[in-house]
């Protein structure tokens, strides 16, 4: 791998890079099957991604007609990486054995070890016979939409294909490691203003965002509407409150500190909620909720905004989708992708259907959505949410801190990029878009 990455900096030409040899073996971040049982009885809260998360070396698998080989120069952790590492609400290795029975490049998946990520950032290092679009030396980032284009249900939407899984969550050989294998479908432009960390944190959550808040299969954001986002400096939140400052709508931020508060400020968010010292107890008990404040939220963000929120943006779950439902405006919709805290979910149905509120599901995003949102990064129109930067070694701490929800926005992992601040290849694009724009997440995290 040495003389790949030291090509890989030097920024050899894509025909080089195509000649050096491949290794047979390469550093990832995996769970073991074998293990899937070692927190059994054990608080979820308490399961430490730290025990789980492996950093070793793996076979490097052959690669199909229409796969590449990318170098990860950096990736991220998303929070399926926490749901692999505790192995809730199912181990993942039960997707790998039904990919593997699909086919014989399915095959390769249904392995002991399940190589987890969903981001990355990186150089293709060879493309299968099959690739038409990528060459060696491209770099890339990788969306996580894993489909298989010769079924006729993923075309039209993607997202809708009956076999449409998400890369390094419900497939192997993910993006945590040094080298992964993706399919040519996957592969976008890499933002040449930004760095490999800030790069490899956008994929998954900008697009998942990007199709709840301005695809036509979300909920798309109009002019002068106000969404109420929810955990607006997390992850997905962070995107979402960009796309409705971009969209010409008001978001109306709810966070868990005066330091997220006053990042969300600093990124131009004016309306912020602080639900912790604000102490909403939206359930009196385990099986109980408390409209009283549900409405207390309500009238929390009229008194901002004015109005009721036109969309909510949701993925806490079982804690904040009473609220959600009851907040929303008349006739406004919901648009949930995730449930952090419980599936199960209860809302008082009145709310919803007296004034003709919808409940919007949505999931990741197909191809032509992850390229929008990634062209939107290329253009320093959406900013990367890099707050903390974390080696591969160390995967597991980082999980942990997502996990523990201890971070800000996006966490990034160096792979094979030896330090931070490498890759940019548009210092005048950096420095249009702004550097202290481009680090704000990272000044505040540092
Ligand atoms: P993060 O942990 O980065 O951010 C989530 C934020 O939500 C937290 O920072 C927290 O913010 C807030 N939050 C957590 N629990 C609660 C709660 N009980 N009540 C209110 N707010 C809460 O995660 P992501 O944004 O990356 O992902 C969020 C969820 O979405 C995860 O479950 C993930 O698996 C899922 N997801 C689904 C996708 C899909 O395609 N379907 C894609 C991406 C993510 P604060 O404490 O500041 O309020």
């Amino acid at each position: 791998m040495d003389q790949i990455l030291q090509a890989v900096i030097d920024g050899a030409p894509g025909d080089e890079l195509a000649q050096l040899p491949l290794p047979e073996s390469y550093r990832a971040a995996f769970v073991r099957r074998d293990e899937v049982e070692m927190f059994a009885g054990v608080e979820s809260d308490d399961k430490d991604p730290r025990k789980s998360l492996h950093v070793d070396r793996v076979a490097l698998p052959e690669l199909a007609p229409d796969e590449a080989y990318v170098a990860v120069m950096a990736s991220s952790i998303n929070f399926n990486t926490v749901w692999t590492s505790i192995f809730e609400p199912l181990p993942t290795f039960g997707f790998l054995d039904r990919l593997g029975k699909e086919s014989k490049w399915g095959a390769r998946h249904a392995l002991d070890y399940h190589v987890v990520g969903s981001d990355a950032s990186g150089v293709v290092l060879r493309a299968g016979s099959a690739v038409r679009k990528w060459r060696p030396g491209d770099r890339v980032t990788v969306h996580c939409n894993y489909v298989d284009d010769q079924d006729p249900s993923a075309h039209d939407d993607s997202m809708l294909a009956d076999n449409q899984r998400i890369w390094g969550f419900e497939s192997n050989f993910g993006g945590l490691a040094d080298v992964t294998v993706v399919k040519a479908n996957q592969l976008m432009p890499k933002p040449r203003h930004l760095s490999w960390e800030e790069a490899a944190v956008n994929a998954l959550c900008n697009s998942t965002a990007y199709r709840m808040l301005v695809s036509r299969n979300g909920a798309p954001v109009a002019q002068g509407e106000r969404v109420l986002v929810w955990g607006a400096t997390g992850g997905l939140g962070s995107f979402a409150v960009q796309y409705a400052l971009n969209g010409g709508a008001t978001p109306v931020g709810v966070v868990s500190s005066p330091e997220k508060v006053s990042l969300l400020h600093d990124l131009g968010v004016e309306a912020v909620i602080d639900r912790r010292a604000a102490g909403y107890r939206f359930w009196s008990d385990e099986h109980t909720q408390d409209e009283r404040e549900w409405r207390r939220l309500g009238k929390d963000i009229r008194g901002l905004v004015g109005e009721d929120p036109d969309i909510v943006f949701e993925h806490p779950g079982r804690q904040t989708m009473g609220a959600s439902v009851f907040v929303c405006k008349r006739g406004g919709t919901v648009v949930t992708c995730a449930a952090t805290s419980g599936y199960m979910i209860e809302y008082d149905n009145r709310h919803l259907w007296m004034k003709l509120k919808t409940i919007k599901g949505s999931h990741f995003a197909n191809y032509r959505e992850a390229w929008n949102a990634n062209q939107l990064v290329c253009e320093g129109k959406i900013l990367p949410p890099l707050s903390a930067v974390y080696p591969l070694v160390e995967v597991g701490e980082a999980t942990l801190q997502v996990q523990r929800n201890l971070h800000e926005g996006k966490i990034g992992v160096l792979c094979l990029a030896p330090t931070e601040g490498l890759g940019i290849e548009d210092p005048e694009l950096r420095a249009r878009v702004g550097e202290e724009r481009i680090t704000l997440f990272r000044r505040h995290g540092a």
